[in-house]
């Protein structure tokens, strides 16, 4: 009952409890909760005068900008259905989301607009476009400059007092269309609800308590008096995680977001520095590599509380690691996808430290099983099979996809494709991806489970196991491997450290050496497909 209907009630309810606080920084500016309802208010103003209504689809392309969470909050508030597109993809992807959303806006950042601007008159549907830091003149009409309307970020605080829109919303409207990261094929939109997303807040809050709340525990309401807490963000604001996590929760609880131009570690690392960072956030990636970084000592990291993270399989070795490096500080793992609209189960501190391979109990109001893969039997604790989760965050479909739409969710639940199992106390284990794992000789291999064991080896900093095609047996366990900065270690030395560990199945017959970072997508998942090639040799 604490938590606001509707994101525009985030927005006012933000405003109302911190007020001059710090909620966005980025790079030399800073705007408070105030300044942010104002800019709000006011681009909302402009996107009612262009004729935006309830369910329209507004497109938002755009790095970590200050704009990106006015631009999404503002048409919010109209009741329009805001969605954000990967800012990584190509011309043509981004023409792909804008003609299978439908946008009749655009808001977008100069550098994407170049990208974008030759497949525009491909996008029937649209009808303006808002570009932000563009340095050049503007001379079309369908053009116009977000400065223009709002001012720069700096400047907010001084942009009048305006009301927000008054379009009646409820929390069972549309509010925004994700798409899925594209690991296992094209990217699908989700339409999520304005309670999906912010069933969230409720998340997040539980996540904070300690010990962490069991089923079926409401969280108590957030104390105003406490020092405020600074978040590093080092994931986009178009991935669930970074937005319905981080972003709306954060402007309920009143931390302080800090943006990053792009994430780079030792950036981080003077920015946690700076601005006196609590908590760092996102996918396990970027724990490992603050936690690897040469320089770490060079910076005082002291103030991080809490490193969280989830998307993305995690090894367990992970916590261990960050308690060493900042003994004060809570590790946290949770598990969720795009059509759980983030969160779905969370796991940390105490909890994590007790088990490290786990993401956790489900959130509040959530719930979790395990079914056969064919779906037709729920299993009984403790064995593997395919995880399905029903609860407040759960999406209601694809866009344009009543097939998927039909395949995936069924009766409130949906299939997440994800192979897990449960624990007598409600602790989730994931396996792997139905899809990632591998069949040798009809024997189950489920590559996280071998990755975890190289991960074990001090020489390793990153690994993937694929499948390699074989005639008789059907595929074989690979691994590409990348070694920490200096560290030295053969194909032989780590085909005999798995193989003391594990079944002998298991181990890869062939482990190959990459010398860059492993090819990952924006939301730090390896993708395989790229390193299968490796061994095909295509
Ligand atoms: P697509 O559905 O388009 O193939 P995707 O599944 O990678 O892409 P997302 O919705 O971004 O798209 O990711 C959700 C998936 O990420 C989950 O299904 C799961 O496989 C993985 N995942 C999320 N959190 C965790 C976690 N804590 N541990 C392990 N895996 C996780
Ligand atoms: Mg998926």
């Amino acid at each position: 009952k604490n938590i606001p209907p509707t994101l525009r009630d985030v927005v006012s309810y933000g405003r109302a409890t911190h007020g001059e606080k710090i909620f966005l920084v980025h790079e030399d500016e800073r705007v408070s909760f105030e300044a942010f309802h104002r800019a709000v208010a006011a681009f909302a103003a402009e996107l009612a005068k262009q004729g935006v209504v309830k369910g329209d689809r507004i497109a938002l392309v755009m790095r970590n900008l200050p704009e990106w969470p006015v631009a999404f909050y503002a048409g919010l508030s109209l009741g329009a259905i805001l969605t954000p597109l990967n800012a990584w993809w190509t011309g043509p992807e981004l023409e792909y989301g804008l003609t299978d959303s439908g946008s009749k806006i655009l808001i977008v950042d100069a550098e994407r607009l170049q990208r974008v601007s030759e497949h525009l008159p491909n996008c029937p549907d649209l009808k303006k476009v808002y570009v932000s830091r563009e340095d050049d003149e503007v001379a079309h009409p369908y053009i116009s400059k977000i400065e223009d309307v709002i001012g720069d970020p700096n400047s907010w605080k001084d942009l009048p007092d305006a009301p927000l829109p008054t379009v009646p919303i409820g929390p069972d409207d549309d509010a925004t269309i994700f798409y899925t990261s594209g690991t296992t094929g094209k990217p699908k939109g989700a339409l999520a609800t304005q309670r999906n997303i912010n069933s969230n807040i409720g998340a997040a809050m539980a996540a904070a308590q300690r010990p962490f709340l069991r089923r079926g525990e409401m969280p108590p309401a957030p104390d105003p008096d406490a020092p405020q807490r600074s978040t590093l963000l080092s994931v986009p604001f178009f991935h669930a995680t970074g937005c319905f996590a981080v972003l709306n929760p954060v402007l309920f609880g009143g931390a302080k977001i800090c943006l990053m131009r792009r994430w780079e570690p030792e950036a981080a690392m003077q920015m946690i520095e700076r601005e006196k960072v609590t908590q760092v956030g996102g996918v396990p990636t970027i724990a490992w590599q603050l936690l690897e970084h040469p320089a770490r000592s060079k910076y005082d990291l002291s103030s991080i509380e809490a490193v969280a993270y989830g998307g993305a399989p995690s090894a367990p070795e992970l916590v261990k690691r960050i308690k060493e490096a900042w003994p004060k500080s809570s590790a946290g793992n949770g598990w969720g996808m795009t059509e759980t609209s983030a969160t779905a189960s969370s796991n940390s501190a105490e909890d994590y430290e007790a088990y490290p391979d786990s993401a956790g109990p489900a959130v509040p109001v959530t719930d979790l099983k395990i079914m056969t893969i064919e779906g037709d039997r729920e299993l009984p604790i403790g064995e593997v099979g395919e995880l399905w989760c029903k609860g407040p965050q759960v999406v209601k479909l694809y866009w344009n996809k009543p097939e998927a739409t039909a395949q995936t969710f069924v009766d409130g639940w949906v299939k997440t494709g994800d192979l897990a199992r449960l624990n007598e106390e409600g602790f989730l284990f994931i396996i792997d991806r139905a899809k990632d794992m591998l069949i040798r000789g009809g024997e189950n291999i489920y590559c996280i489970e071998v990755e975890n064991v190289l991960y074990d080896h001090p020489a390793v900093m990153d690994a993937a196991v694929v499948g390699i095609p074989h005639k008789t047996l059907g595929e074989e366990p690979g691994a590409v491997v990348t070694l920490k900065p200096g560290a030295e270690a053969t194909e032989q030395e780590l085909r005999a450290f798995v193989a003391d560990r594990i079944a002998a199945f298991k181990v890869p017959i062939r482990i190959e050496f990459w010398h860059e970072t492993l090819p990952r997508n924006a939301n730090g998942k390896i993708m395989k497909n790229e390193l299968k090639k490796v061994f095909t040799g295509e």
